[in-house]
């Protein structure tokens, strides 16, 4: 098997074995808080290799301690940009290989009659029309919460806009790829169902409260 797939145009599936077997400590249930926020924070490092692989270089000319070189930077600045609060997860994981970036916060909530995100919080920095961002949620379940945090980006200026997330389903890659065909997705599994209470099965339960140890 290869270490990545491109089988569904613009998704790649980061399905190295290292993020594998996180991936199942991730998914077990009797994975504690603590082992829980380590294996998604490794995850999200190991997942910025992939992510980032197609971003613009240019020639950074430095002289070592030898002779001149032609060195490498990045073209543009980074923003990661969590949607909350389970978001906030692969946030440190990321800032391990991109310690430099800035990181905006997107908030949502879930309209129990509409069942649709609504958002209660946005903060990014000014220059995202210059940056390339990578939004991140460790879930793309109904795929309705990435769809609007995206839109709220463009509407910010944001042009240059990549997906990640831990655990996808068909549906909610459908919707995303659907409503923003621009956005490449990136995800370590893609499971096929959808429960009725918009939870992804088999999954691994609410992310945001086997992070935050809010479990009942
Ligand atoms: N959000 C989660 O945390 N888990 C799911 O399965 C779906 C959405």
């Amino acid at each position: 098997m290869s270490a990545f797939t491109d089988s569904i145009p613009g998704v790649t599936v980061v399905n190295h074995p290292l993020v594998r077997v996180k991936l199942t400590q991730l998914r077990e249930a009797g994975t504690t808080s603590y082992d829980f926020r380590a294996r998604l924070a490794e995850i999200a490092t190991l997942m910025v290799f992939e992510i980032t692989r197609d971003l613009a270089t240019k020639v950074r000319p430095i002289q070592t301690p030898l002779a001149p070189c032609d060195g490498t930077a990045l073209v543009r600045p980074i923003v990661i940009a969590p949607i909350l609060r389970a978001g906030l997860g692969m946030v440190e994981g990321m800032l391990w290989l991109l310690p430099e970036v800035s990181v905006a916060h997107i908030g949502m909530f879930r309209n129990e009659v509409t069942h649709r995100p609504e958002s209660y919080y946005f903060k990014a920095p000014a220059h995202l029309a210059q940056a390339d961002v990578i939004v991140v949620d460790p879930m793309l379940a109904t795929g309705w919460s990435a769809t609007g945090a995206i839109a709220q980006l463009k509407e910010c200026g944001a042009n240059s806009i990549r997906f990640a997330c831990v655990v996808s389903c068909t549906p909610g890659i459908a919707q995303l790829r659907g409503a923003h065909p621009d956005v490449p997705i990136f995800t370590s599994a893609i499971d096929t169902e959808l429960n009725d209470r918009a939870y992804i099965v088999p999954g691994l339960g609410d992310a945001g409260d086997r992070y935050f140890g809010t479990v009942d």
